[in-house]
């Protein structure tokens, strides 16, 4: 649960298993509307302020631009462009001419523009909460208080926040932020997953981080979840050790993932870009067991061509030569909706057109996507696979698998993200060639908590018995029919809970690259027979925290042949 222990510190649900110490920058709140009072000082020293506020706002946007460099440069320069804009100057001016201050005119035109970019939609529209960040960063200027978005101090810091956007974390300069504490988001956020992807130490859903001043020291341990709050120096020495006995575990050479008595249990990446796939070698993925394509066309405003897709697929294949690759065909909606599948604002997202129902409406886009893959396939020697997202039944099963065998795809299979198809896996892998469990969306479904909400992130814990007891029958069911169950949820990145979800029959497990190294040397600890027991102890758990503590214990007390110490 989200709260205080052992007096000052916190608790929330770490992600990965890094460890971090040093002192916390809390990211500055929004800025407030400012007060629409009339200017005491007249329109031309308004004038002079605005324009200087805005041109020293896109100086300092472009010059971070620079030092964050590649994509983030790009990103930013555009936000610069917005601040020099000619015709946001002119309306900032008319504004002022009517009375305004150079705050109140700044946030007023900067708003009429971005909803008119709003109303635009799709390309446009996703650049209007640039817009309110440059807005923010003219303010800020003017009232002389620092900018909100990630603070840039000359030295290192643990950030602290109650969110960040993907933007913010895609940009956090990994030189600086040692780690990062939100008080809100579950662990599969999209925060916490990009979180795992660049290696940062995170604990996300700490309900009470924004408690915490600046300069405060703390140790923040993903593995527990704990953030140490003003550690003393014996705390602080051992979390230094740590941290140096990690770094000398990351870049210990790899081998496949097997368990003490030699069963292979291949360990395979998460990845949302082509570009993940050389760093995912490296750090020995054996391939890949879930390639999210919606990732790719996130700011598209139209379906991507057979084409545009092909290269991507090509190339993403060709850094797998001879190994196994995973996609998942477009899972669009609820925290990804994409504008060319989701165009119906929904109640419930979660709930609605998305995953595979969304591509069925939309059938011509999973065509070509299919059509993609098995060109990329064919001008390949890599193993494809692929998987539809959200299948909730038998009939979706066989729809999709019928369709991707029509278009030439291989090896076709179904992700197990919802009760319902947990429930009737045998039915559903008699036709199909492979499931791949999702344990995020499973457990999200299996606890009916959004994995987005701060305030039920406790919910979202897939050691619950209810979702192991759903990924035995999966597991089960792929024994019987003898088919591939592989794991491709964040559960599979904690590493003593990847044991248990190998007890309970997964076959392989697929994560973030950057987890790859402790689950690995994890597995090794352990017997196939043990992790079946722990699978059992797990499952015999009324709760998450029962089950975890229960299989901790009897991990701690057994001695196994290759047991090595980290
Ligand atoms: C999942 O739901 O576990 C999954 C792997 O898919 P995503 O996190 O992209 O929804
Ligand atoms: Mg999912």
């Amino acid at each position: 649960m989200t709260d205080l222990i052992q007096g000052a510190n916190l608790r929330g649900v770490g992600i990965g298993r890094g460890m971090a110490v040093g002192p916390i920058l809390r990211m500055p709140d929004p800025l407030p509307e400012p007060a629409d009072d009339t200017s005491t000082i007249g329109g031309d020293a308004e004038k002079v302020r605005a324009a200087g506020a805005l041109a020293a706002t896109a100086a300092d946007i472009r010059l971070r631009g620079q030092r964050a460099g590649g994509a983030a440069k790009d990103v930013l320069d555009a936000q610069a462009f917005m601040a020099e804009d000619p015709t946001l100057k002119d309306d900032v001016d008319a504004r002022i001419d009517s009375g305004k201050t150079a705050e109140r005119a700044v946030f007023e035109a900067f708003a009429a523009f971005r909803d008119l970019l709003t109303s635009m939609g799709g390309y446009m529209g996703e650049r209007a909460t640039d817009l309110n960040d440059v807005s923010q960063r003219v303010v800020a200027h003017l009232q002389g208080v620092s900018a909100p978005g990630v603070p840039d101090p000359d030295h290192s810091f643990i950030l602290v926040a109650r969110d960040l956007a993907p933007a913010d974390t895609a940009l956090l300069d990994l030189e600086k932020v040692l780690a990062l504490v939100t008080s809100d988001g579950g662990p599969t956020s999209h925060t916490a997953i990009l979180a795992r992807e660049k290696s940062i130490v995170a604990v996300v859903g700490a309900s009470n981080a924004l408690t915490l001043t600046d300069g405060q020291i703390v140790i923040v341990d993903a593995s527990t979840g704990i953030v140490t709050v003003a550690p003393n120096d014996d705390e602080q020495a051992a979390a230094t050790d740590t941290i140096a006995a990690r770094a000398a575990a990351a870049v210990a050479p790899v081998g496949p993932g097997a368990l003490a008595d030699g069963t292979k249990v291949p360990l395979l990446a998460n990845l949302g870009s082509v570009d993940g796939a050389l760093p995912a070698v490296e750090k020995g993925a054996e391939g890949v067991g879930l390639f999210r394509t919606e990732f790719l066309f996130l700011d598209a405003d139209r379906a991507p061509t057979v084409a545009e897709q092909q290269e991507k697929y090509t190339r993403l294949l060709e850094a797998f030569s001879g190994k196994k690759v995973v996609v998942r065909a477009l899972d669009a909606g609820a925290d990804k909706p994409l504008s060319f599948l989701n165009d119906e604002p929904e109640e419930n997202p979660a709930l609605g057109l998305r995953g595979l129902r969304a591509l069925r409406a939309n059938e011509p886009i999973l065509r070509d996507q299919l059509t993609a893959l098995a060109n990329a396939q064919a001008a390949t020697d890599a193993d494809l696979w692929v998987m539809a997202p959200m299948v909730s039944t038998v009939e979706e099963t066989r729809y999709f698998t019928a369709l991707a065998r029509e278009l030439g795809i291989k090896t076709a299979g179904v992700m197990i993200e919802v009760p319902a198809a947990a429930l009737l896996a045998d039915r559903i892998l008699a036709d199909t060639d492979f499931a791949s469990i999702g344990t995020n969306d499973l457990t999200q479904y299996t606890l009916a908590a959004d994995r987005l909400l701060g305030s039920v992130a406790s919910f979202q814990d897939p050691w619950h018995p209810a979702v192991l007891r759903l990924v035995g029958e999966v597991g089960r069911a792929g024994q019987k029919l003898d088919k591939p169950v592989g794991i491709c949820g964040e559960a599979a990145a904690d590493p003593l809970l990847a044991v248990v979800l190998v007890g309970l029959g997964a076959t392989t497990l697929s994560m973030s690259p950057a987890a790859l190294a402790d689950v690995r040397s994890e597995l090794a600890r352990f017997t196939l027979q043990q992790a079946q027991e722990f699978a059992e102890i797990a499952l015999s758990a009324n709760s998450a925290v029962e089950a975890r503590l229960a299989v901790l214990a009897a991990a701690q007390t057994l001695t196994t042949p290759s047991t090595e110490s980290e």
